[in-house]
């Protein structure tokens, strides 16, 4: 057959696997959420591939785990160097895969992908180990903590660079290699970064990326018994099969999973501030952010004056093309997400809900090119009863719920009433308020007057069904790493 020789249009990508790009027969179609356009073809990857990465991790174990983290924090900060010199190309691969605005990638995803690289360099030099009393039973007794072998990195699409960055710089630094599995719909800012991995000087095999489904690649991944431990995030239900997958191996697991996180708005809080910061914490990256507030608690005696506010400045975070800078929003990830994602909207509307603003009640004025793409405008509920799949379930987008309370315990009781507990938000000027809902609320984090402020030194991480075990500076050096006593007589 003759080949076409017309112009390919989207890119084909890789798996790196021992330091080379080696192609893969099957692929993906992965798409520009923006235009609903194809935009790259993904490896199929398969146990074949898995296998062929784990092998390359395994050989490169001896070598890197011995090497001293002051060396290998050096080739980290060089991986930080080079990201930020290409930052530019990133930006604009990571807006187009993912559907989400250039202007946050350019502000959040790419910088903090580089930073992750360089706290982590340096994070490792920080910790020190436990040492008991010399006398004790004639013995000195220390700690030493080793790396854990090859590790398994699974992320999802929402932040594809930044959360599998997030993995890879502590695991490395700590000494591990890895095999990492981006989501199959957002790959290529990582098969990027694989290109950078040589010149910044990781040795072959020390980070390995196999792309391709999560039934798949993801599957191998974890059943493999070469890889004792996992990272994982991404959804509740995938957690679910992953735990029941790795059980038989006795894995070590980090599970970030979803939320369902309330804000809580007391009558003294300084509203202004409190309803700028709450459509940010709802509606940035079109909801698509684990840490996004989709339950909003506010005391009665505002209720009215907050909803009308809220509703008012929900309507100026403007949805459109993500390359343009006036837009707050992209587009969401995937056709069937909006979908799943507009389901809640019509579930509420069936259930007597009101829709104030968004789907359904605005229309979005999108240039041509972008007509076919995934968009949401944000959406605003109020009516609905707590009980409600819509206030219970993770929706993942521009979807967020308002809701009258009475009293500071029953606001503790309603927020804290989903199967979720990752994060929530306290709204209030009375400080004796905030410590006491701070302790009481079911939250792996609890923010009070303001969202998303990260020490990447604290623990981050979920309760109850939001996940198992803390990543950040020191939980990330205990996970991926395993610790040991030892015990000598003198
Ligand atoms: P997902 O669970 O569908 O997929 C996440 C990753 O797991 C993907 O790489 C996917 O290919 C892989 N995967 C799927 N099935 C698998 C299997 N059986 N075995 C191994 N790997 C498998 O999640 P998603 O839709 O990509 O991401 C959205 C979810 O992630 C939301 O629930 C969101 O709240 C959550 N999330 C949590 C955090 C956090 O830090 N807590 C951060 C971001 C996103």
């Amino acid at each position: 057959m003759p080949k076409s020789s017309a112009p390919r249009s989207y890119l084909v990508l890789e798996n790196y696997i021992g330091g080379k790009f080696v192609s893969c027969g099957n692929h993906i179609d992965s798409y520009d959420p923006s235009t609903g356009e194809v935009y790259c073809k993904v490896p199929d990857s398969g146990k074949e591939e898995v296998d062929a990465a784990v092998a390359a991790a395994k050989e490169a174990f001896p070598d890197w785990s011995a090497r001293s983290p002051q060396q290998r924090g050096e080739i980290l900060n060089k991986l930080a160097d080079l990201i930020e010199a290409n930052m530019e190309d990133l930006i604009q691969a990571e807006s187009k895969d993912q559907g989400k605005t250039v202007t946050f990638a350019r502000t959040v995803d790419i910088p903090r992908s580089a930073y992750n690289f360089r706290f982590f360099a340096s994070s490792v030099l920080h910790h020190t180990t436990d040492c008991s009393q010399m006398d004790h039973m004639g013995c000195l007794n220390y700690t030493v903590r080793c790396p854990v072998g090859v590790a398994g990195l699974i992320s999802p699409w929402n932040l594809p660079l930044y959360l599998l960055t997030w993995k890879i710089a502590p695991a490395i630094a700590t000494g591990n290699t890895v095999v990492a599995k981006p989501s199959e719909m957002t790959s290529v800012t990582a098969w990027m970064m694989c290109k950078l991995l040589e010149e910044a000087g990781v040795p072959p095999g020390v980070v390995n990326v196999v792309f391709g489904t999560g039934q798949r690649a993801g599957d191998a991944l974890v059943g493999h018994p070469d890889v004792p431990l996992i990272s994982f995030t991404g959804s509740t239900a995938t957690a679910q099969r992953i735990t029941e997958r790795s059980a038989p191996y006795c894995k070590k697991l980090s599970l970030e999973l979803g939320g369902k996180n309330p804000a809580i708005i007391f009558a003294d809080a300084d509203l202004e501030q409190c309803i700028e910061t709450t459509v940010r914490s709802s509606f940035s990256n079109q909801g698509e952010i684990c840490l996004c507030t989709s339950r909003i608690y506010v005391e009665r005696s505002i209720y009215s004056e907050f909803l009308e506010k809220f509703v008012a400045a929900a309507r100026k975070w403007k949805t459109g093309a993500p390359s343009d800078p006036s837009n707050n929003n992209g587009a969401l990830i995937s056709k069937e997400h909006l979908q799943k994602v507009r389901s809640f909207v019509a579930l509420a509307k069936s259930e007597g809900a009101i829709i104030h603003c968004g789907e359904g009640v605005d229309h979005l004025d999108l240039p041509e090119a972008n007509k076919s793409g995934y968009f949401m405008p944000p959406t605003v509920i109020s009516g609905i009863p707590d009980s409600s799949r819509v206030m219970q379930e993770e929706i993942f987008g521009p979807v967020t719920c308002v809701c009258p309370f009475d009293t500071e315990d029953e606001a503790v009781t309603r927020g804290n009433g989903v199967r979720y507990g990752l994060s929530a938000t306290v709204w209030s000027r009375d400080v004796g308020r905030v410590h006491r809902l701070a302790q009481k609320l079911q939250a792996g984090l609890v923010w009070t007057n303001c969202w998303l402020v990260r020490d990447l030194n604290l623990p981050f991480g979920g309760m109850k069904h939001s996940g198992v075990g803390r990543e950040g500076g020191k939980d990330s050096y205990h996970f991926f790493t395993e610790v040991k006593s030892i015990t000598i007589k003198h």
